[in-house]
């Protein structure tokens, strides 16, 4: 059986990442989405294993011990890091696996698989960026700023990326992921 795709997909804060995907998901059949694990407490509604498996700091510490991680980072003050063993054995079933992650994890991905295909998400521009984080009235005001100003750092990274999606339209954006998703598929025969 063909073995899946790794598709890393990064972007700022508030580019809407969260809904693209989730839209994709919907579409496109046999992918599936890494859950990472985090030592970032939980937010109102998010559950464990579903959004994140929620770890301490020591057992997140014991986790890179064991070599548990495909790749990990810290990103606004917490560790993040996506668990090897869930998505190889999806790309092995031949399942195509979604890691949304930042641009620091994406990068030891491609080092490590060089055939991941990535994608980063922008927001049409800064201002933008900014009424979005905004108006989803979750951070305080320096919150927002490190996150602004972790958008601008992230972007100069921008051409590692295989593709650069701007989230200019829900729809149409969504459209150019599933896109970019079945011209893969078609390249390796899988389509
Ligand atoms: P949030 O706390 O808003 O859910 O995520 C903050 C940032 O962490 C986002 O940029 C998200 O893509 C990134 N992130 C989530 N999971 C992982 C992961 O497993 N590894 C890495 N490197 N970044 C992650």
């Amino acid at each position: 059986m063909p073995k899946g795709s790794l598709i890393v997909i990064s972007g700022p804060s508030g580019a809407g990442k969260g809904t693209l995907v989730d839209r994709l998901v919907a579409r496109v059949p046999r992918l599936w989405v890494s859950v990472s694990a985090t030592t970032r407490k939980p937010r109102p509604g998010e559950m464990e294993g579903e959004d994140y498996f929620f770890l301490s700091a020591e057992e997140f510490e014991r986790r890179v011990g064991e070599g548990d991680f495909l790749e990990w980072a810290v990103v606004h003050g917490n560790s993040y890091g996506t668990l090897a063993s869930t998505v190889r054995d999806r790309l092995e079933a031949g399942v195509d696996v979604i890691l949304e992650i930042d641009p620091q994890g994406a990068i030891q991905v491609k080092n490590l698989m060089p055939e991941a295909v990535l994608v980063f998400i922008v927001a049409p521009s800064m201002e933008e960026l900014e009424r979005r984080i905004r108006s989803r009235g979750a951070e305080t005001d320096e919150q927002i700023k490190t996150r602004l100003a972790t958008a601008v750092r992230e972007l100069q990274l921008v051409e590692t990326y295989d593709h650069v999606v701007e989230n200019d339209d829900v729809a149409r954006a969504t459209d150019e992921l599933v896109g970019i998703i079945e011209s893969l598929r078609n390249s390796e025969g899988r389509s």
